[in-house]
C-alpha cells in the first residue's frame, strides 16, 4: 500500500517525537508514560506550545509496528498519544496493537475530529479555535480546560454540561498566564467544587 493510503488506514502515522517521561498534567500527573506525539494539527490555538507539530508533512511517517517497538524499550506500560491533534488519524490500528502488547492507552485531544481508537483514558481538552466533534462527549474521562482568558470559565461550563456524568472536570492555568489566573482558578474551584485544578507540573520540573 502506498504511504498516503497507509496513513488514511492508520497503519502508518506521522510521528513528530516520542519519548519516555512523567505525565505532568491531569489525573495521571506524576505517572511515568511514553508519549507519542503525532504530527498534524488544524486547530490553531494562539498559545499553542507545539506549533512545530501543525504541519504533518514535516515529520517521518512510521509504521505502527515500529512505533510500538520503540515504546517497548522502556519499562513503563502507559502510552499517551498526543499531538498535534491525534484524532486527525484513525487510531484503531495503533491502539489495538498497543493493547495487544500490554500497554494501557491514553489520549490527549481537543476532540476536533471524530473519535477513534481503543483507550483506557481520554483527556478531552476543547479549544475555542475549532469546535469539538460530538463523538467526544460520551467517551471523555476527563475534561481539561486551559484558562487563558476570563471567558474560559464560561467555556469550561459549556462543555461540562455536555460530557458524560463520570467525566472528571479540570481547570488548568495556561503557563504564560498562570500568575494572572491561578488565584481566580483557586477561588473558582473552591466555590464550584465539581472542578479540580490541574497544573503543568512537568514545566515546574523542567522535563518534556
Ligand atoms: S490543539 Fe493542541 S497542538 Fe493543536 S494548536 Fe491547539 S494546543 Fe496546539
Amino acid at each position: 500500500m502506498e504511504k498516503k493510503k497507509e496513513v488514511e488506514a492508520g497503519t502508518m502515522l506521522p510521528v513528530m517525537e516520542a519519548f519516555y517521561t512523567i505525565q505532568g498534567e491531569g489525573t495521571f500527573s506524576g505517572h511515568p508514560a511514553y508519549f507519542i506525539r503525532l504530527g498534524g494539527c488544524d486547530v490553531g490555538c494562539v498559545w499553542c506550545d507545539v506549533k512545530d507539530s501543525w504541519e504533518a508533512a514535516k515529520w517521518p511517517v512510521l509504521t505502527i509496528e515500529d512505533i510500538v517497538a520503540e515504546a517497548r524499550q522502556y519499562p513503563g506500560r502507559k502510552v499517551v498519544i498526543t499531538g498535534g491533534e491525534p484524532l486527525m488519524y484513525n487510531l484503531n490500528p495503533l491502539t489495538t496493537l498497543l493493547k495487544k502488547e500490554g500497554f494501557t492507552t491514553h489520549i490527549e485531544t481537543s476532540g476536533a475530529h471524530p473519535f477513534s481508537g481503543e483507550f483506557d483514558w481520554v483527556c478531552f481538552s476543547p479549544k475555542k479555535f475549532k469546535a469539538p466533534h460530538p463523538s467526544i462527549y460520551e467517551v471523555a474521562n476527563e475534561l481539561k480546560v486551559v484558562i487563558f482568558h476570563k471567558s474560559d470559565f464560561d467555556f469550561a461550563e459549556k462543555h461540562a454540561s455536555q460530557v458524560n456524568k463520570a467525566c472528571k472536570l479540570l481547570l488548568q492555568p495556561e503557563w504564560s498566564k498562570a500568575k494572572i489566573f491561578t488565584n481566580e482558578i483557586i477561588t473558582y474551584a473552591k466555590s464550584h467544587p465539581n472542578w479540580n485544578i490541574s497544573l503543568q507540573t512537568h514545566k515546574f520540573m523542567d522535563i518534556p
